[in-house]
């Protein structure tokens, strides 16, 4: 009997999901896609529904971005169960420090239906230097350092000493070689499944600040010298590099997205004037960099609009005509039909 009434409650469930996804499909009017949130992030919580709510009453799509193999598998979850959500999967350069990078694992999301890129990933030298310096060390960190050693994993308990010998006799600069190997091998994984499957590439990339070793510019450069000559597309995501370096990365057909930084920064200003603006997407990265005038709040794909504004005023062109194209932009780059 209760097995029963279970078949018939998960039925009645499915019928009203199936409803709830027709009906949003059937209102959808889309002027704008947020190509980079994270709804799959804990942050959100239960207030998730409210989010979707914001998003749909602000006519906006999104794609949600994995960061690490759960958040990648919960985005693959939230693009099935709703028809303005698409997913992009993969490991941030400092995603997944607990294990191995598991690559067939993420290569099962990569096949699932709306997942429409790989990432967010690439390189990340921002905190090398904390990384590896030895008063900052953490036992996650010296786990990644250790090249991602699951038998070190094990003896990782801030009363065991254990971990300390995988680092001992390096030197800072050993380190961070290390360390930058370690991200650069999880990138490779990323490239080889974009060719695989004929996807984009979400792009991470951040540069040191003040590392010697490592300078401003680097970090960009040498995720510029992986993709170079790999015929894989793709978005540079948060870009913050200089006009010299958009120029690199747009001659090898990448696009450039901007979030609501640039709302309440000028160093982005050149780069968004110079840049085509069918190379050009809108992202909000939430719940981070929420645009003015939720700066300091929880970020959401619903303020994306503030972005899109934002560039029109930079450019000096009309809003709408600006509007249309971010869409058709996102649209072309990632596959989104809706
Ligand atoms: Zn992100």
């Amino acid at each position: 009997m209760a097995g029963i009434r279970s078949a018939n409650s998960s039925h009645l469930s499915c019928i009203s999901s199936s409803l709830y996804y027709i009906l949003i499909l059937y209102t959808i009017y889309m002027e704008y896609i947020d190509i980079h949130s994270h709804l799959s992030f804990k942050d959100y919580g239960p207030e998730l529904l409210g989010v979707l709510i914001n998003m749909r009453a602000n006519n906006t799509a999104t794609i949600s971005v994995g960061g690490d193999y759960e958040s990648s598998k919960e985005s693959v979850r939230l693009a099935q169960e709703n028809p303005d959500i698409f997913a992009c999967v993969g490991c941030h350069p400092e995603g997944d420090l607990d294990q191995n990078f598991d690559v067939a694992k993420y290569e099962e999301l990569v096949k699932m239906p709306k997942v429409v890129a790989i990432g967010e990933c690439g390189l990340d030298y921002f905190r090398l230097a904390d990384k590896t310096s030895n008063k900052n060390i953490t036992s996650s960190d010296c786990h990644s350092r250790a090249g991602g050693n699951p038998g070190l994993l094990n003896s990782l308990d801030p009363n065991n000493e254990d971990w300390i010998p995988a680092c001992a006799g390096m030197t800072e600069g050993d380190l961070m070689k290390r360390e930058i190997s370690r991200q650069k091998e999880v990138f490779w994984a990323h490239i080889s499944l974009a060719k695989k499957y004929n996807k984009p590439l979400m792009i991470h990339v951040r540069d040191a600040v003040k590392n010697t070793l490592y300078p401003q510019g680097q970090a960009y450069n040498d995720v510029l010298a992986m993709l170079e000559g790999q015929g894989v597309k793709g978005n540079i995501h948060f870009f913050a590099g200089n006009w010299e370096v958009a120029q690199k990365f747009l001659a090898i057909g990448f696009t450039l997205s901007f979030t609501g930084v640039i709302t309440f920064a000028h160093s982005y200003d050149e780069v968004i004037k110079k840049t085509p603006l069918n190379m050009i997407m809108a992202e909000t990265d939430a719940p981070y960099v929420a645009p003015v005038p939720y700066r300091g709040q929880r970020n959401e794909p619903a303020y994306v609009h503030k972005v899109v504004e934002k560039i029109a005023e930079i450019r000096g062109e009309d809003i709408l005509w600006v509007k249309h194209q971010l869409l058709e932009n996102s649209k072309k780059y990632f596959s989104i039909q809706i």
